[in-house]
């Protein structure tokens, strides 16, 4: 999750400090998915129940 503990390839520094092109782009990168990571497919499966559940009762009621 840290990505400021990787170091770069190219330029051998540390990803954070953003040294080189590769650098920034890792991190720039990195910075995208690490929200989307931690919280995007938890938010998806939370959505997908309340969706399902949803339907199910719809259903339920229908053909009640
Ligand atoms: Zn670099």
């Amino acid at each position: 999750m840290t990505y400021d503990r990787l170091v770069c390839a190219n330029c051998a520094a540390p990803v954070s400090e953003g040294r080189c092109p590769v650098c920034r782009a890792n991190r720039e990168r990195l910075q995208q998915e690490h929200p989307l990571s931690g919280l995007h497919p938890m938010a998806l499966i939370a959505l997908a129940a309340v969706v399902i559940a949803a339907l199910a009762l719809l259903a339920a009621h229908q053909t009640v």
